[in-house]
Order: structure tokens, then C-alpha cells, then sequence
């Protein structure tokens, strides 16, 4: 049960740790009963899943974008998304700036550092972050607020090299938290899914995002 699931993972980290309900290809149905158990921040990794849902689910759903972001997409969910986890270019930055400016809105993003070993795993190195937030250019980005960073493990048993990973995030992290602009006010640490989200709170994460142990495995093929 959804329900339960959301209770026992609930139990499990502590209270300023904020729980993202990862529904990508999930039914409505299922997000539907997650609500009626008092879940409100929802995470789906497809713009066009997520303004579907958007559209027929309760108006005071918290909707996170975490997944990698086209920058064509941007203008579908510009004016309801409350955060972009997965930030991973100046240009998506600009582009969604851009798009929060038409609506009149300041849209959080988090920049997505790449910490993993795996190549294909997206995200910026340290130095790219902070060459990114100490440039000229991004003080300009007045309708954008980036509020922290997120960044995701190597896919792996060993959990000293996972634990080695979220450490050398939150270090960097903790090395920019006292950089405050207008534009930028580091206070979130994404880390942890399903698999890993005991080890990243150990590491100093704010922000699981979980999804198979809430709503079950996925099946991208039905
Ligand atoms: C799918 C996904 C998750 C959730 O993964 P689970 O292992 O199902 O908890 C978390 N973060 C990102 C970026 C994802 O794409």
C-alpha cells in the first residue's frame, strides 16, 4: 500500500528532511491516493508527464522537475513548476530565466553536480558550478533562484563509494552555503533515492527523492 509505504519511509528520516514522492510513469490513481495519505511534493522526470498530471491533480501539489531538462521544455511547466532539481548548463539556467520572466515568476532550480563515476550520469563538475555562480552574467538572472544542489551516487553495492561521493558533495556544498546573492540562496542538498537515501542523510542531504519504495517498481514498458 502507498499509504503505508509513505508512513514507514516517513519514520525513517528525520523531520527537516524534505520527502520527494517520485511518480514518473506512475497513474494518476496512484499519485491521488500518496495525496490522500497528506503527501504534497511530487517529483517526475518528463515535462510533458508531469503538465499532464499537473492538470488533474489538487493545485496545492509542490511539482518538482529532477529529471534531465531539454531546454525546448522549459516554457511547458514555466508557470507551476516549485523546483528544478537537475540544472546542468548555464544555458538551461538562461532558458529558464527567460521563461520565468513571461510569467511574472522567480522559479528555484537546483544546480545538479556530477559526482558519480558513471559517465552518463549528468551534471556539473565544482569548478563549473562555482565559475557559474560567481560570473557577471548571473547576477542578471533576476527570475531565477538557486537555492542548493543536488547530485546522485554511482549506481553501485559499495557503500563507501557512495558515501565518498555524497561527502564530497555536501563539501563543496558546505563551502558555497555562506554565498548569498539576490539570486542565490544555498539552503537545499538533493541527495538519496530508494536505494541510497539512509547513506545521503547521513552525508547532510535536506531532500530524498524517492520513488520505488513508495510506489513500487516501474515498469517503463506497460
Ligand atoms: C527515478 C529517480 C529517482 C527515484 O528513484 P528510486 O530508486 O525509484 O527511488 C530519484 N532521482 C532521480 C533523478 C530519478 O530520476
Amino acid at each position: 500500500m502507498i499509504k503505508d509505504n509513505l508512513q514507514e519511509i516517513k519514520n525513517s528520516i528525520p523531520k527537516h528532511v524534505t520527502l520527494v514522492a517520485v511518480s514518473k510513469t506512475k497513474p494518476i490513481a496512484d499519485l491521488q491516493e500518496a495525496y490522500d495519505a497528506g503527501q504534497r511534493v511530487f517529483g517526475e522526470n518528463k515535462v510533458q508527464e508531469m503538465v499532464t498530471k499537473y492538470d488533474a491533480l489538487p493545485k496545492d501539489i509542490e511539482w518538482h522537475m529532477i529529471g534531465h531538462l531539454q531546454r525546448n521544455k522549459v516554457k511547458y511547466m514555466a508557470h507551476f513548476v516549485s523546483l528544478i532539481h537537475g540544472v546542468d548548463s548555464f544555458k538551461t539556467l538562461k532558458e529558464i530565466n527567460k521563461q520565468a520572466q513571461k510569467h511574472n515568476r522567480v522559479i528555484n532550480c537546483l544546480l545538479q553536480a556530477h559526482i558519480a563515476e558513471e559517465e552518463t550520469k549528468f551534471g556539473l563538475s565544482f569548478d563549473e558550478i562555482s565559475e557559474i555562480i560567481n560570473s557577471e552574467e548571473f547576477n542578471n538572472l533576476q527570475n531565477i533562484n538557486v537555492v542548493g544542489l543536488m547530485g546522485m551516487a554511482t549506481f553501485t553495492d559499495n557503500e563507501h563509494q557512495i558515501k565518498n561521493e555524497f561527502s564530497s558533495l555536501q563539501n563543496y556544498f558546505n563551502s558555497i552555503k555562506s554565498t548569498s546573492k539576490d539570486n542565490l540562496h544555498p539552503k537545499i542538498l538533493s541527495m538519496g533515492m530508494s536505494g541510497d537515501y539512509q547513506l545521503a542523510i547521513e552525508c547532510g542531504s535536506t531532500m530524498v527523492r524517492i520513488g520505488s519504495s513508495i510506489f513500487g517498481v516501474r515498469n517503463y514498458l506497460s
